[in-house]
């Protein structure tokens, strides 16, 4: 049927704004912020340093294959499992995967252990982070109002309930068109939506007539020298009238939609969004719900209103999981609503959870072996890819690049000492140590401090100590107490 014939998302029937996004998961990304993807040549082997990635070849070209296959449509409910020591760039990877398969392509990363709150059952947990990671293109024809802007005017009013204080009573948007310039009068949700899109003048944009949703399209040519941005950002100056029908393109994952469908709905202003947030950890998103969502999503697919972009969902500390969750898990690979999954693990051979038994007075058994603590029918179905231990160099040249990002100076010394602590600790363990040591610097030596130095390392050393040392000194104690 001709999308102009099919009938469009209907706001009564689910509804598609996302919700304030989580921070913390934000956040758990941010240290990969450097990561834009796998660094690949066009014959499928990996470059020396691209898109942020050094070493790691191997894996980064298996990576590469296995992105070919999902491409094709040949992934099938087969796993990636990432195995390899701590820190040694496995979520880097899966997000790295992900990337390449598109920008908008979303990306959720747990850990295993996330299952045990006390709170949520534990395929509820794994259940809402799949979601999270399948997203869904939305294609809606709206009314907006379309132009360069112009004025952006927030007229500030008294508070009535207090007096003091102001609010925005309401703003006025220049836009300017083909036609000439219209002054909108706007309600002041409009305003939190340009603060959140970041619009400034000469920025081009849509707001819709219904919602006041705001859209940046971009950057119009007389302002692009001004600014600092990307060539494909520019965008011509719209030919059209202010307000016209326009297709909007919108990127939500599903449990974006379980959230917004789960939760009282409120207006934009701040008391209510305060109580969303509060009540967004207790929202409960029943099955019911998610069966409801799936079928409006299965509707809007067929009627080629949206289109499905599965996401990578990654399981860091997969032997965590149980066996009800690896039950759970299976049979999520299975559907045809199901992101690409990487799994990741550090350990060998160890009981699968949940497989242990307490028999009679006591007597336990020791539970079912298996590589990985992962059973061996899902085992079967993973393609397995190692992450290797990085050399000294490598290090160096991830803790300079990671400097450069952090805005941290730092003395070619200091950089040396850390790259060669990393090698006998780890990766992870001397970028943790990056922030500390700079905030170390600042305080004795004031903004005007040549860098980070030597000094600083070894006093930070003298104060955290890494995973050896740390069990070091208690294996002493207690050979001491032994005596
Ligand atoms: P864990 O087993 O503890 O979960 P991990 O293997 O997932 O660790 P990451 O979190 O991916 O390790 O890596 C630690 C940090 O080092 C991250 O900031 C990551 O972006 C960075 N990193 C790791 N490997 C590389 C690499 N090859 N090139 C550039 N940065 C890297």
């Amino acid at each position: 049927s001709s999308s102009s014939s099919a009938p469009q998302p209907n706001p009564g029937g689910i509804i598609t704004q996302p919700p304030p996004p989580s921070t913390l998961r934000e956040s758990r990304i941010a240290t990969h912020s450097h990561i834009k993807g796998l660094g690949l040549a066009d014959d499928g082997t990996a470059m020396d340093f691209s898109q942020g990635f050094i070493g790691q070849n191997l894996a980064r070209e298996a990576l590469g294959l296995h992105l070919s296959l999902l491409k094709l449509g040949r992934h099938s409910g087969r796993p990636l499992l990432l195995v390899g020591p701590p820190g040694t760039g496995k979520t880097a990877l899966a997000l790295a995967l992900s990337q390449e398969l598109g920008s908008k392509v979303p990306f959720c990363a747990m850990v295993g252990s996330e299952v045990y709150s006390g709170e949520v059952k534990k395929t509820e947990v794994l259940g809402s982070c799949f979601r999270r990671a399948i997203g869904l293109r939305i294609k809606e024809t709206k009314e907006v109002y379309e132009g360069e802007v112009t004025e952006l005017t927030p007229s500030e009013a008294e508070n009535p309930l207090s007096g003091y204080g102001k609010t925005i009573s309401h703003v006025i948007v220049g836009l300017k068109t083909v036609k000439g310039t219209k002054q909108l009068r706007l309600d002041p949700s409009v305003y939190e939506a340009i603060q959140k899109e970041r619009v400034v003048i000469g920025d081009v944009i849509y707001i819709e007539a219904n919602t006041g949703a705001v859209k940046r399209v971009g950057r119009s040519d007389a302002y692009a020298s001004e600014y600092d941005l990307e060539a494909e950002e520019y965008v011509p100056l719209p030919k059209g009238d202010v307000h016209k029908r326009k297709e909007l393109v919108q990127d939500v994952t599903l449990n974006d939609l379980d959230m917004a469908n789960a939760k009282p709905q409120g207006g934009q202003d701040i008391m209510s969004v305060m109580g969303q947030l509060v009540k967004g950890g207790r929202t409960e998103v029943t099955d019911k719900l998610r069966k409801e969502i799936n079928k409006v999503v299965d509707k809007y697919i067929e009627q080629g209103v949206a289109e499905l972009v599965p996401g990578v969902l990654f399981i860091d500390e997969v032997h965590m999981l149980d066996m009800e969750c690896f039950t759970y898990l299976n049979r999520a690979l299975e559907s045809p609503l199901s992101p690409y999954v990487v799994l990741a693990s550090n350990r060998g051979i160890c009981t699968i959870r949940g497989t242990e038994y307490d028999g009679i007075l006591g007597s336990s058994s020791e539970g079912i072996r298996s590589p990985h603590g992962i059973p061996i029918d899902l085992l079967d179905r993973c393609m397995i890819v190692k992450t290797s231990l990085y050399k000294k160099e490598e290090i160096k040249r991830i803790l300079e690049m990671r400097c450069k990002i952090e805005n941290i100076q730092i003395t070619g010394e200091a950089l040396d000492k850390l790259a060669e602590q990393g090698e006998k600790t780890s990766l992870r363990f001397v970028l943790q140590l990056l922030t500390p040591s700079n905030i170390l610097n600042k305080t004795k030596t004031g903004a005007t401090g040549g860098g980070v130095s030597m000094e600083d390392i070894e006093e930070l050393n003298d104060l955290f100590l890494d995973a050896k040392r740390s069990t070091g000194i208690l294996k002493d104690l207690e050979s001491l107490e032994n005596k």
